[in-house]
């Protein structure tokens, strides 16, 4: 048989399987990485920790009151040995670390940083975005009038030699990272790649490391890499101020109603509690004070943590069985396997990213948009595509995983013989 009349019937032998996996008219959805309602109910005493005769903390502090802009202390000590960062130098937030970010990077663009005064919106500001990454840190810093810089990722984090050439732009004021278990690759960074990064030299003396580390805790497997001490990396290398630490409890306690941090270096802190106090006279310190009671330790998360692994690693094994199952020693596609977070990341042949995606669609299984990993929704190659099996149930991520690799082989078959 010549190679076309093989890849003619391997492409009969797809368009059938698609067809009848088609016809079952399932509803599936695979798109955005949300914990289960299970993982949710991990949590529930949460809700009933605090009540109207009981809302002080250890210290004393009547958290149904204003103030307290930094977050109640015993929640900060809690939190600061598991991400690493002095409890004075971490404030606890309200629940969102992406409101965060955005408060941290307009500050920056109206006011200038701690490390320098001149505002970073008074000229041409760009960000470097390693790729894939997280969609919602392109649209923000886009929204934000920042230019996006793509540069790839290897295993270890991002390529530095290509951060640092976009570096010697004055304008290129800093880059997002997502340090562990990145969304959507899985790739956590090596403490050797955060060193290079720490020392990195950059034109502009404020250039920032957005060090995201949304999923440091989240570990899928009982052998685990630790949260690197960025802070005294940097520190020193001699760039205290270079980091600006985010991280929330969304998917460890619940994703709608957590509690965020922000950590820096010193001057960083005093920098970002003065622009807040213009906006805020304090957190939700009921919610800090109910997560306080919940986990009462750093071991309490740890603990919590594991609990949320048991549901969701079968879900992630599901989809990797699958795929390797199906497409393993083929050159269809490769696929990420982490070790942590919410996402997997699958590389198709180029060109096919968005034919999978709209195939899928059309069969009932509902992926995240092609190029949605990419600065403005652009995949150049057009061959990524981000699995979020999280919030499904087990059984349905197994079926979305075959239904995504039916289109999986479709569309490489009809790429291979266009
Ligand atoms: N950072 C990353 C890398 C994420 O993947 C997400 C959510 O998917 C967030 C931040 C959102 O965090 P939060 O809920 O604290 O705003």
């Amino acid at each position: 048989m010549s190679r076309t009349s093989e890849l003619q019937a391997e492409l009969e032998k797809a368009s059938t399987t698609y067809e009848e996996f088609a016809a079952r008219g399932l509803k599936l959805d695979i798109t955005r990485g949300k914990p289960a309602s299970e993982q949710l109910d991990l949590a529930a005493d949460l809700l009933t920790a605090v009540t109207g005769d009981d809302a002080s903390t250890p210290s004393g502090v009547d958290t149904r009151n204003y103030g307290g802009l930094d977050g109640i202390i015993e929640l900060r000590e809690l939190f600061s040995p598991l991400l690493k960062v002095p409890s004075d130098q971490l404030m606890a937030g309200g629940n969102a670390s992406l409101t965060l970010m955005a408060q941290a990077l307009t500050f920056a663009l109206l006011h200038g940083t701690a490390v320098d005064s001149r505002p970073w919106g008074q000229g041409p500001h760009k960000i470097i975005c390693p790729v894939p990454g997280y969609d919602r840190h392109f649209t923000l810093a886009e929204s934000l009038g920042f230019e996006l810089l793509s540069i790839p990722m290897d295993s270890d984090g991002p390529v530095v030699a290509e951060a640092q050439r976009l570096a010697e732009d004055e304008t290129v004021k800093g880059m997002w990272l997502v340090p562990m278990y990145s969304n959507p690759t899985g790739v956590t960074i090596t403490e050797e790649r955060a060193r290079e990064l720490a020392a990195m030299p950059a034109a502009s003396a404020d250039f920032t490391l957005l060090w995201d580390n949304a999923y440091g805790l989240h570990h899928l497997r009982e052998h685990h890499p630790e949260v690197l001490d960025i802070l005294r990396i940097c520190a020193e290398a001699g760039h205290p101020e270079r980091p600006w630490i985010f991280a929330s409890t969304s998917k460890i306690t619940h994703a709608g109603a957590g509690v965020s941090f922000f950590g820096a270096g010193p001057e960083t802190m005093s920098w970002f509690h003065a622009n807040l106090a213009k906006i805020s006279i304090g957190p939700d310190k009921v919610n800090q004070l109910r997560h306080l009671r919940f986990f009462k330790d750093p071991a309490g998360v740890e603990e919590h943590m594991r609990r949320h692994a048991a549901i969701i690693a079968p879900k992630f094994d599901a989809v990797l069985d699958t795929l390797e199952r199906e497409l393993g020693g083929t050159d269809l596609a490769r696929w990420t396997h982490p070790d942590g977070g919410y996402f997997i990341t699958l590389t198709t042949l180029e060109g096919t990213a968005d034919r999978i995606v709209k195939l899928a669609a059309e069969a009932g299984v509902k992926l995240t948009p092609a190029g949605a990993t990419h600065p403005y929704g652009l995949d150049p190659a057009n061959n990524v595509i981000r699995i979020a099996p999280t919030m499904p149930t087990a059984e349905d991520v197994e079926l979305a995983a075959q239904g995504l690799v039916a289109c999986v082989k479709l569309a490489s078959y009809e790429k291979l013989l266009a």
